[in-house]
């Protein structure tokens, strides 16, 4: 069975003070039955944690929390350019997109360099220059964290949508992924649709016109807008962008000509988050140990030592004032755990 230490300290790149009450890293999930039903841990609340780097760890977790480590990457099956790739969740995101450009598939590459682990992939559904992981998912392993048994997902039941799923918004705190199988492509049209990326892989030499090229391109652009939280502890993106009806947009527009937007399929407009929070004021402003950051108007920074409820506060005041200036509501993007309604004040 895993081994379960007590009062151990939890690492996320926001870098917010926080133990976990128990911990144990789980390398096989035929451990978690004897490990969940065990008379110690059966009533404790269980938390599912990764590499920590879309979470706000607001104080110490009274809870179980498993660390999934299990390892490996394989092709499953191929069929013609496709294959079918099986990862375990321990394995770390960007590991498993080098691993596929070095397997020559392609599919993953606009997403990389994202941080955290491939079980926390699925979660909020990944996505950056114009490609989420639901766009590749074939299905996943998810083990129930009330007796450990697991079973498959498909794409449907997962409830992909924009940075949402079924395990983050339907039934939160209720699953631990296990494995996800992506489907890669040898001969796959690479998406080039976002910002200057299209003209930057043209300018790339004919031999370089592939999925590793295109990774190299996406690795500078990251490397180049956002912080390191090696560097500066950070989440990435700390509000979703919100999504308006075409009425709301038609008036925004009126009142803010300027406003950046994008249309969706089903006639509503994502907004650009990090526009609103600029032109509330907040891009570059600190209060205490926080602020948004000076280039990257969408990245939350804790400077030194915020505590979880310094870094919710600040949240609270950029959201407030987007929703006096627009009234739009900010929805935040990394999940807030102890989770505010498991007891305790915010
Ligand atoms: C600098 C920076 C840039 C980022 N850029 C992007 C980006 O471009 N696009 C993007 O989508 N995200 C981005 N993120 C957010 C983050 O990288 C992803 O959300 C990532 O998938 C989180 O992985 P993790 O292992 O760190 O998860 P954690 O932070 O440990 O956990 C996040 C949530 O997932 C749950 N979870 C974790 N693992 C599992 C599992 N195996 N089973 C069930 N639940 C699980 C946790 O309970 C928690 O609720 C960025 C973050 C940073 C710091």
């Amino acid at each position: 069975m895993s081994r379960v230490t007590e009062q151990v300290p939890l690492q996320s790149t926001l870098r917010l003070p926080a133990k976990a009450r128990w911990y144990a890293e789980v390398a096989d999930v035929a451990q978690l039955p004897q490990l969940l039903s065990h008379p110690q841990w059966k009533q404790i609340p269980r938390v599912v944690l990764g590499e920590g780097s879309n979470v706000v760890l607001r104080a110490d977790l009274p809870a179980l929390v498993l660390r999934p480590i299990m390892g490996g990457m394989r092709v499953v099956e191929w069929q013609g350019s496709r294959a079918l790739v099986e990862c375990q969740a321990g394995e770390s995101w960007d590991q498993l997109v080098q691993w596929s450009i070095n397997q020559g598939l392609a599919g993953l590459e606009n997403l990389s360099l994202i941080p955290g682990s491939v079980g926390a992939a699925p979660f909020q559904n990944i996505g950056a220059y114009g490609v989420e992981l639901a766009d590749v998912f074939d299905s996943l392993q998810a083990c129930s964290l009330v007796d450990g048994v697991c079973r498959q997902f498909s794409a449907s039941e997962c409830c992909f949508a924009y940075r949402d799923s079924f395990f983050k918004s339907v039934e939160p705190g209720r699953w631990l992924i296990s494995s996800v199988r992506l489907w890669l492509d040898r001969d796959r049209e690479p998406v080039l649709g976002y910002a200057d990326l299209a003209s930057r892989y043209r300018a790339l030499p004919a031999a370089m016109q592939n999925a590793a090229g295109l990774r190299n391109i996406i690795c500078e652009l990251r490397r180049s807008k956002l912080p390191d939280p090696a560097q500066m502890a950070n989440a990435g993106s700390f509000f979703k962008n919100p999504v308006v009806s075409a009425q709301q947009h038609v008036q925004l527009k009126r009142s803010f000509p300027e406003l950046v937007s994008y249309p969706q399929s089903d006639g509503s407009f994502k907004l650009a988050a990090g526009w609103l929070i600029e032109r509330a004021g907040w891009k570059g402003r600190r209060e205490g140990n926080v602020g948004m950051h000076s280039a990257q108007a969408l990245v939350l920074v804790n400077y030194a030592d915020a505590s979880g409820e310094e870094v919710l506060h600040f949240a609270s005041q950029v959201q407030e004032s987007v929703r006096n200036m627009f009234s739009v509501e900010l929805e935040q993007e990394p999940v807030i755990l102890p989770a505010l309604e498991q007891g305790g004040t915010p």
